[in-house]
């Protein structure tokens, strides 16, 4: 049986940083907390946590004077702003892509444009960015909000939008939105598109499509509440009915009549748990 390995597959840099960076820190403080988990993945989670890494979802939750790690995905400024009255040492791990992208809304919000922020709406990363947005910004998850968000631009009075996405979001979907957004809305109103989408998951999702277009069966490896690895899942069943997402090699059922295997992981699926599938599909 042949097997492709997606060259792109694993850790993207922002979570290579995020991860290697709260390993140095809990070696030097065991009293390290994390709000909300690091990575969409059990198995780095649980190695982080071994190590003495809390994870808490609430910041209030947190004890002041400790150690908090922001993770790749970001945070609104009102969390920064909690961190500083409980005085908490702030290990700010946000990817450099999304604090970007953090700077960008800051900056054409506070000149007077309105932001139309694409992405899913409960995602930590789309909080974050909606946060620094303040009162001129709408997301929008899916083409029935984009209504609602020119009703909330429109009441504004202001004159121009500007269109940015999610870190991790579908280029296509992202082109279709931006284009019936821009058949929804009057044409006497300024429209400016600035893609913020990751060139590490455009990569991604393209290398995915293209594997996924030659083989016979496509193993998706990653976390079950990991957005993007949600996304290689499903452009790589568009081209091959015979497509499974797992986290691990123990959920691979039966490979039958397979010839060619492709395997892509998550941007937060760890290099180990991507050859444990490789090592466990050769021996098969
Ligand atoms: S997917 Fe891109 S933006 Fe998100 S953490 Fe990885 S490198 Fe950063």
């Amino acid at each position: 049986m042949e097997v492709i390995l997606g060259k792109t597959a694993g850790f993207c840099f922002g979570v290579e940083n995020a991860v290697k960076n709260t390993e140095e820190e809990l070696s030097k403080n065991k009293n390290v907390y994390a709000l909300g988990e690091l990575t969409h993945n059990r198995q780095v989670m649980d190695k982080l946590e071994k190590k003495g890494l809390i994870v808490k979802e609430d910041i209030e939750e947190i004890p002041n004077n400790s150690t908090v790690i922001f993770r790749a995905h970001g945070v609104p400024p009102k969390i920064y702003d909690i961190a500083k009255q409980k005085n908490l040492n702030i290990v700010d791990l946000t990817c450099k892509s999304v604090l970007k992208i953090h700077n960008v809304v800051n900056d054409l919000t506070s000149k007077g444009n309105y932001i139309f922020i694409i992405g899913k709406k409960e995602h930590p990363e789309i909080i974050g960015i909606y946060g620094f947005g303040g009162e001129n910004a709408s997301i929008i998850g899916k083409e029935e909000d984009i209504d609602q968000a020119i009703v909330n631009f429109q009441k504004t009075g202001l004159n121009k939008i500007i269109i940015i996405a999610q870190t991790t979001f579908n280029s296509e979907k992202f082109k279709k939105i931006v284009d019936d957004i821009k058949s929804s809305i009057d044409s006497k109103y300024e429209i400016e598109v600035i893609n913020t989408i990751c060139n590490a998951t455009v990569i991604r999702q393209r290398e995915t499509d293209e594997i996924s277009k030659n083989v016979d069966m496509m193993i998706i490896i990653g976390g079950k509440n990991s957005s993007n690895t949600e996304k290689l899942y499903n452009i790589a069943k568009s081209n091959c009915e015979n497509t499974i997402w797992i986290e691990t090699k123990d959920e691979i059922k039966e490979i039958k009549n397979v010839s060619k295997v492709g395997i892509m992981a998550g941007a937060s699926t760890p290099k180990e748990s991507i050859m444990d599938v490789v090592n466990y599909i050769k021996e098969k």
